[in-house]
């Protein structure tokens, strides 16, 4: 029940100065951070990371997306961890997220759009699919020393 997932603030959110406002938006609904670190990507690790979209017609510009600067990778940690971020984040399609979520507050491009301008879909951050895909990019992403092991407030009051 308790969950690790892997978010990234991707280039265009490290570039419009939203780190710690996007950070921020897990941390108030009592989820834990036990790992963060500033990265750049190479194509290789692209190409790790984004396996499942290598064939896709949009790999070429989330490849060029993902590498044009560095990207905030953090681990996060909560009881159904997987899904409660993945509605804080919101629909890939930042024209679809509902308000109230980071995509659907920060972002309105659709993803017709990026198609059509052959890019990728700049919508601020990524979030682990499902729980599989969440163990794989934590161990992709960390190494075990870099996970912390401590205990918030919320899991004293709330918890
Ligand atoms: P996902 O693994 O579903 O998050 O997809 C990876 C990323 O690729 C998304 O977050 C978008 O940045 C981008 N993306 C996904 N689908 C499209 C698409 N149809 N057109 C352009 N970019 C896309």
């Amino acid at each position: 029940m308790i969950e690790q997932t892997l978010v990234l603030i991707k280039p265009d959110g490290v570039k419009r100065g939203l780190i710690g406002e996007l950070i921020s938006r897990f941390e108030r609904r009592g989820l834990k951070i036990v790992g963060l670190k500033m990265v750049q990507v190479d194509p290789d690790f692209s190409k790790k990371h984004y396996s499942n979209h290598i064939k896709k017609d949009f790999y070429k510009g989330l490849e060029k997306f993902i590498t044009s600067g560095p990207v905030v990778a953090v681990v996060i940690e909560g009881i159904d961890a997987v899904e409660v971020v993945r509605k804080i984040v919101g629909d890939t399609s930042p024209k679809f997220a509902p308000v109230g979520t980071i995509r659907g507050d920060f972002a309105h491009i659709s993803l017709e759009y990026s198609d059509k301008k052959k890019k990728a879909a700049e919508n601020l951050i990524h979030a682990s699919g499902n729980k599989k895909e969440a163990k794989q990019e934590v161990s992709l992403w960390f190494s075990l020393d870099e996970l912390h092991s401590y205990k918030i407030s919320y899991e004293e009051h709330v918890m």
